[in-house]
């Protein structure tokens, strides 16, 4: 494989790809899962709680006052990071799992009824399928969710079919967690926006791997983690539009979210305030703000690019492997490559490649509905990192290959 990427230099900023296990070096392949982190992030965790570590928004001093605009900027940064119009169209949550939710919560309480529908697809994940389920519990309403063919693509024709006036809400991923599928989200949201429906997109396994404009995307909201984007845990991001965000009513009571509390009666602070009720992880919004300066240093195109290659290379190389049965039939996967091999359960597979110094994911993925659809049960998923290389790729083949011998 030809590149300029310099994938050597990269992977020294990740000092838990130098280790051993089991008495082989590490081939990490478990990135859809959550990615690992380099230097300059856990440098900035460090250095923010031995240098300015205070709550912010708060306090008068010095130490609030640095914690404050580096928690105030990380906002910019994610904001520039997904070109949203405004940084108070970023609100900080926990992760993917809570920005869904909230939006669940807040979105139904404003903006539907009993007998209303909720639009999904069948490839989400279930963080993307409960909350929904939860509202719909709540209010009387009914969950739809848009069919796929048994390569695992979108039917356009179907979902075109199930929007109408009674759907308040399409809630659809851009990248599979399982198939690596992107979905063709431009015609989708455009169709969906001219029957005035607006689009939740789950963009947590799309962010570290392409680029985002949310503008051009025209989506309402956009959810990622930041521990899937080289980022800590314990932080996630809610893109909308700020239309939404002012008639929606706040998510969760506390401290940060209030103008006047009154026994009688209380305001909610602004935009995004109003949805960021106690002290944020405004240590982890920091580390998030360096983790996205890091890549947008390499360049989101430069980092597609490289991942492209290396997914078309591991799709050529493990397609020779005796036994490999990919899942699904998509013309274009992004980082992902969910398979069996035949005969062996997937289990078996991950825990004999983990022996083997190789980490990948087994199960159902979070995506149960998916799988049971497809009829494949569970599967064993590989899935890269700008900094995993064709070497890597190699030796999983061989492993694979020497797995298929030793159960045959
Ligand atoms: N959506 C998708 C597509 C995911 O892959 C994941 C994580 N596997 C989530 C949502 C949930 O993310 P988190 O657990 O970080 O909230």
């Amino acid at each position: 494989m030809e590149s300029n990427f310099d994938v050597a230099s990269i992977r020294k900023q990740f000092p838990i790809l130098e280790q051993k296990v089991y008495g082989q070096p590490l081939v990490y392949l478990d990135n859809a899962a959550t990615t690992q982190k380099p230097r300059c992030v856990v440098k900035r965790i460090e250095e923010a709680y031995f240098s300015h570590n205070a709550n912010v928004h708060r306090a008068v001093h010095l130490l609030s006052q640095q914690a404050t605009e580096a928690h105030e900027g990380a906002r910019v940064v994610v904001q520039g990071f997904i070109n949203a119009a405004e940084s108070d169209e970023i609100v900080f949550t926990r992760g993917t799992t809570e920005s869904i939710n909230l939006v669940a919560f807040s979105f139904g309480e404003a903006f539907c009824r009993e007998g209303d529908e909720i639009l999904i697809s069948s490839m989400e994940h279930h963080s993307n399928i409960v909350p929904w389920q939860l509202l719909c519990e709540r209010k009387k309403m009914v969950l739809k969710v848009i069919p796929i063919n048994d390569d695992g693509c979108l039917l356009l024709d179907e979902y075109a079919k199930l929007l109408g006036p009674k759907v308040k809400l399409l809630a659809i991923t851009q990248i599979s967690n399982v198939l690596g599928v992107e979905n063709a989200l431009g015609p989708i949201i455009e169709l969906a926006h001219k029957q005035g429906i607006p689009v939740l997109v789950d963009g947590a396994q799309a962010v570290a791997h392409r680029p985002v404009d949310v503008q051009a995307l025209d989506a309402d909201f956009y959810t990622f983690s930041s521990h899937k984007i080289f980022g800590p845990t314990g932080v996630g991001v809610l893109y909308a539009k700020r239309f939404f965000l002012e008639k929606m009513p706040p998510y969760q009571g506390g401290g940060e979210m209030i103008d006047q509390v009154h026994f009688e009666k209380t305001t909610y602070n602004q935009i995004p305030f109003k949805f960021e009720a106690g002290t944020p992880d405004f240590i982890g919004t920091a580390a998030l703000a360096e983790a996205l300066r890091f890549i947008q240093k390499i360049g989101m195109d430069n980092i597609h690019a490289y991942e492209r290659q290396l997914t078309d290379y591991a799709l050529k190389e493990l397609g020779k492997v005796e036994g490999f049965q990919l899942l699904g039939n998509i013309p274009d996967r992004h980082a992902i490559i969910p398979f069996q091999l035949k005969g062996i359960h997937a289990y078996d597979v991950g825990m004999m490649l983990d022996k083997l110094g190789i980490a990948v994911r087994t199960g159902h993925h979070c995506a149960q509905p998916l799988l049971e659809r497809l009829g494949t049960g569970p599967c064993v998923r590989a899935s890269f990192a700008f900094y995993n290389t064709t070497e890597e790729v190699y030796r999983l083949a061989a492993a694979l290959r020497r797995i298929y011998k030793m159960f045959n």
